[in-house]
C-alpha cells in the first residue's frame, strides 16, 4: 500500500476565502476590470498568438514591457508564473537540503511553506510591537546563523506597513545571504529599492502584476537582479512557465503606463476613503482597534477579537483576512467600502452594548 510521505501527508491545499460571498476583500486584488480599449487590444493580440507552439521561455516581449514601464534593463528580469512560482523557484534553486533561510513574522506565507517543502532550516524573526522590521537582529541573525536567504515583504503583508529605503539597504549591505526582497505591493508605496538593484550581488527584488496591475487571473511575477541572480533564477524555472496567453496579454497591459497610472490612482483614492472611514470609526470607538500605518492597497487593524469580526462580516457577505494576529480589509469599490464600514459600525456597536 501506498504511503504519502511525512512531509506532504498532512498538507491541505491552499484555501483562498471561499463561498457565496457578495464582497471581497480578502486578496488584496484590484477591484478594477480592465479598460474597454485594452481588451480590444488583447483580444487582437490573442488572434495573433501560436496558440500551436510551446511559448517563449525567456518571455522576451513581456519582460521588455516590464523593464521599459519600470526602467530597468531588460537582461536583469526573469518572469514567473506569478511570484508565487518565482519563490518557490528561488527556494528550489538558491537553496540546499537543510541549509537555514529567514523570514519575519508575520509575513506572507509562501514563504515559510516553500522552506518547508525544501527541507530547510528555518529561522523566523519577529517583527517589533509596531510591526517594523528589526535590522539589527536580522543582520544579527543572519551573520550568525549562516542564513543562505532572507525573505521578506516590503510593504509587509498582513501589516501595510513599509519599511524606509535607507533600512533596507543597511540590511542588504550588512549581510551575506541573498536577500529577496518582495516588492508586490511597492506600486502604492515609494520607498522601492528597484532603481539601485543592480547595485548589490545579493538582491532579488519581486514584482507582481497580481496586485496594483489588476492582473491577478493572468498569474504573472517578475524577479530583477543582477545577472548572475537571473540567469540562475531561469535556469533553475521549468521551461514553459509562463504560458502563451500570458505573455501575449500582459504584454499588451504593461505597455500601456497610461492606464496603469490612472488605475494606481483609482486604487490610491479608494484606500484613501476605505482608510479615512476606519479612522473616523476609531474615533467613534475608541480603544476598540488600532489601525496601522497603510502603505499598501489594504487596511490592517490590531482588534483583541480579530476572529469575531472576520466572522461578523463573513455571516453578511463580506469576505476579509485574519491573518498573522491580524484583520487585513482590501479596498475596493466605493460602494464595497461603504458596505464594510457600516458593517464594521454595527459589529462594534454591538460589541459596545455587549459589555454595557
Ligand atoms: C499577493 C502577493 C504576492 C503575489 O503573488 P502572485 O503569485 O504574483 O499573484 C506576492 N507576495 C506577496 C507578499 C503578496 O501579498
Amino acid at each position: 500500500m501506498y504511503r504519502l510521505n511525512e512531509k506532504i501527508k498532512d498538507l491541505k491545499p491552499y484555501d483562498p476565502v471561499e463561498g457565496g460571498y457578495r464582497i471581497h476583500l480578502d486578496a488584496n486584488e484590484s477591484f478594477l476590470r480592465l479598460p474597454p480599449a485594452i481588451l480590444g487590444e488583447m483580444e487582437e493580440a490573442l488572434a495573433r498568438a501560436a496558440f500551436h507552439r510551446y511559448p517563449d521561455p525567456a518571455a522576451r516581449e513581456l519582460c521588455q514591457a516590464f523593464a521599459d514601464y519600470y526602467g530597468v534593463p531588460v537582461e536583469n528580469v526573469a518572469a514567473g508564473n506569478g511570484s508565487d512560482e518565482l519563490i518557490t523557484v528561488l527556494f528550489t534553486g538558491f537553496l540546499q537540503r537543510g541549509e537555514t533561510f529567514a523570514t519575519v513574522d508575520p509575513d506572507f506565507s509562501m514563504y515559510a511553506f516553500n522552506g518547508y517543502l525544501q527541507e530547510a532550516r528555518h529561522i523566523c524573526v519577529p517583527k517589533g510591537e509596531d510591526y517594523s522590521l528589526d535590522i539589527d537582529k536580522l543582520i544579527e541573525t543572519c551573520q550568525n546563523e549562516g542564513v543562505k536567504l532572507l525573505v521578506f515583504s516590503n510593504p509587509g503583508n498582513p501589516t501595510s506597513v513599509v519599511c524606509p529605503r535607507e533600512e533596507i539597504r543597511r540590511l542588504v549591505r550588512g549581510v551575506d545571504a541573498l536577500v529577496v526582497l518582495d516588492e508586490a505591493y511597492m506600486d502604492f508605496s515609494d520607498q522601492s529599492l528597484l532603481p539601485e538593484c543592480l547595485e548589490y550581488d545579493n538582491l532579488l527584488i519581486l514584482r507582481t502584476c497580481s496586485k496594483a496591475l489588476g492582473l491577478a487571473g493572468l498569474r504573472l511575477g517578475f524577479a530583477v537582479g543582477q545577472k548572475p541572480l537571473i540567469d540562475a533564477v531561469k535556469a533553475v524555472k521549468s521551461p514553459y512557465n509562463v504560458n502563451v496567453l500570458s505573455q501575449a496579454l500582459g504584454t499588451v497591459v504593461l505597455r500601456h503606463p497610461q492606464a496603469l497610472r490612472d488605475a494606481l490612482g483609482q486604487i490610491l483614492q479608494s484606500r484613501d476613503q476605505l482608510l479615512s472611514g476606519m479612522e473616523d470609526l476609531s474615533r467613534e470607538y475608541p480603544g476598540r482597534f488600532t489601525l496601522l500605518p497603510c502603505a499598501t492597497n489594504f487596511a490592517a487593524m490590531k482588534l483583541p477579537d480579530g476572529e469575531g469580526l472576520f466572522r461578523y462580516l463573513g455571516e453578511r457577505g463580506i469576505a476579509i483576512r485574519y491573518t498573522g494576529g491580524l484583520v487585513r480589509i482590501t479596498c475596493g469599490t466605493p460602494e464595497e467600502n461603504r458596505a464594510v464600514l457600516e458593517e464594521m459600525a454595527q459589529y462594534f456597536a454591538a460589541v459596545q452594548a455587549a459589555e454595557e
